[in-house]
């Protein structure tokens, strides 16, 4: 099987165009489904996913922008919005309801697949900045979007502070940090319960994800704090 390239909905009421266009996609490798009408179009964009839409401005009956606004009520999937010569006020209104990029017809095909290849870019992009990375240090990871943590693979099951500890520990990696830091990072400015308080929950994190795998991640550095260390 090849990669896949996209699904991408095609909104136009040129039939003509919409044809050349979907011939164009297809031939580059995407899958490609289309509506005549802006109803048609939103229902398509409703049932089906996709992870691009070209949207005419100029539909009969629910126009483009319409039917975008009605799209963002209930998906954040690229938009551009194909528009006709000059009409500026169709750009701007269509960037403002959240249409990602436009292309002015009629334009060359090799603009609009760089705009769709530019879009569907911005799209995985955008998604790997809202995905936080996985933490590792040597055996341990640690997952922040499933707060999951694993040592040699196996689940290790930890408080809500003494995971927040240890993510902090981890986004900190290889430097040293003072136990006020981590007071003041883990348990907030208003926590008055002294620093020995950092003690604890290394001794605790220790007991979880050290001991029972005889690893040695979280270092203790004397007068300064703590570090943790791949092995
Ligand atoms: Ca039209």
């Amino acid at each position: 099987m090849r990669d896949r390239m996209g699904k991408i909905l095609i909104i136009e009421d040129e039939e003509k165009i919409a044809r050349f266009v979907e011939l164009e996609l297809e031939f580059e490798g995407y899958e490609v489904d289309k509506a005549f009408d802006g109803r048609s179009g939103l229902e398509l964009a409703k049932t089906c996913s996709f992870d691009l839409v070209l949207l005419d401005i100029m539909l009969p009956g629910l126009n483009g922008i319409e039917v975008l606004r009605r799209i963002r009520q209930f998906s954040d999937v690229p938009v551009i919005l194909l528009t006709a010569r000059d009409a500026v006020v169709d750009k701007v209104t269509g960037l403002d309801t959240g249409a990602d990029d436009y292309i002015t017809k009629p334009f060359a095909i090799e603009e609009l697949l760089a705009r769709i290849r530019a879009a569907l870019r911005n799209k995985a992009g955008g998604n790997e900045m809202k995905t936080p990375p996985v933490l590792v240090a040597g055996a341990l990871r640690l997952d922040p979007m499933k707060r999951e943590v694993r040592v040699n693979d196996n689940l290790v099951d930890l408080t809500k502070r003494e995971f927040d500890l240890l993510q902090y520990l981890l986004e900190n990696k290889n430097i040293v940090l003072d136990r006020g830091t981590l007071l003041e990072r883990v348990w907030g400015y208003s926590f008055s319960g002294g620093t020995n308080a950092v003690d604890v929950y290394i001794r605790y994190l220790r007991a979880k994800i050290e001991e029972p795998f005889e690893v040695k991640l979280i270092h203790t550095v004397r007068g300064v704090g703590y570090v943790i260390r791949d092995e």
